[in-house]
């Protein structure tokens, strides 16, 4: 056996292990479904309070009884141990299978009690019971930002609906170069009817679209909304809904000191495409991007979009795409035919 797994004991042995171990014992308990670094900082705090810190995992009936979901926990108790018996701060790892683990303190005798959150010590059983041998309890917060039941719903979510990221000028309208005004705006002939084809096939449509005209001062975000609601209902009333539209108003070299910096936003990074992702519970393996540009591509590859298409516009970086795109198409409307006759 592993020496590392030599710190998971059986509660029945709990008692005599304890005893060789130096003092003064730290006890505190959990599920520990699925370590993260909230965990990890609160087992090290924990550990320096004492000589040794023992750790009593919630048994699995235990832990359902915790009302978590019915998926939880997902990992088994002996795995939950065996993953916190490998961290340094952890000197033995027990089980209980009651709802508190009251009975197994009383039997272990810690010498410092401490639970991890915003508790009132004062009010729980455990504070007294080691209070009447002269052991200690006290309460660790837990880091902000961390919490498994937040992790668990994000990982979910990698197993969402497919998107079709679209790049908006070029793609949707007739790319005249930074338009901002409904009067400038024409959609690209069978642009309205592909993406109503992409919807009726499943696709939530997502705009991915780069505005650096915001940061060069040529207009500002009140004229990017307007536009936005203008292009959004006349798509509604053709009965094509636009799941998101995400715009990067920043580029380095722009004249409005608040979006002239270099943001994790701007295509080619994929920074618009993972939170899209991320707020609509998206499959990226199962999505596709359609742009005109190289940056689009890369946007697209390094969010991990499973298929990236080009489009042909008068753009002369088009050409110089080829390479990071899957397939070229004349327009959208093209591209989404073929697409969708091949799925
Ligand atoms: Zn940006």
């Amino acid at each position: 056996m592993s020496v590392w797994l030599e710190k998971v004991v059986a509660r029945a042995d709990a008692a005599e292990r304890l005893a060789a171990l130096p003092r003064p014992v730290v006890f505190t308990n959990g599920v520990f479904d699925v370590l993260h670094r909230g965990h990890v900082a609160y087992l090290h705090a924990a550990s320096q309070l004492g000589g040794s810190l023992v750790v009593a995992v919630n048994s699995d009936a235990s832990a359902r009884q915790l009302g978590k979901g019915p998926e939880r926990p997902l990992n088994r108790a002996e795995d939950r141990a065996a993953v916190l018996a490998g961290l340094a701060s952890v000197s033995m790892v027990t089980f209980f299978d009651e709802r508190t683990p009251v009975e197994l303190i009383r039997a272990l005798r810690p010498d410092v009690y401490v639970k991890g959150g915003d508790y009132d010590m004062e009010t729980l059983e455990e504070t007294a019971l080691v209070r009447s041998w002269g052991g200690q309890s006290l309460a660790i917060p837990f880091v902000d930002g961390y919490s498994t039941t937040s992790l668990v719903k994000r990982i979910q979510g990698q197993g969402g609906r497919k998107a079709a990221f679209l790049d908006r000028d070029g793609v949707i309208n007739v790319d005249h170069a930074y338009v901002h005004r409904w009067e400038d705006f024409a959609f690209v002939p069978g642009a309205i009817e592909a993406m109503r084809a992409l919807q009726d096939a499943g696709y939530a449509l997502v705009v991915v679209t780069n505005q650096s005209g915001i940061a060069r001062g040529m207009y500002t975000e009140d004229d990017f909304a307007r536009l936005t609601e203008q292009m959004r209902q006349h798509l509604q009333q053709a009965g094509v809904t636009l799941t998101a539209v995400y715009h990067c108003p920043h580029h380095p070299n722009g004249t409005v000191p608040a979006y002239a910096v270099a943001c994790d936003c701007r295509k080619p990074e994929p920074g618009m495409i993972l939170r899209a992702a991320r707020e609509h519970g998206l499959s990226l393996a199962a999505s596709l991007m359609v742009g005109d540009k190289p940056a689009d591509m890369l946007a697209a590859r390094a969010a991990g979009v499973g298929r990236a298409y080009l489009v042909q516009s008068d753009n002369e970086e088009s050409v110089a795409a080829c390479d990071e795109a899957d397939a070229i198409f004349d327009n959208l409307s093209v591209c989404v035919s073929q697409v969708l006759a091949g799925a």
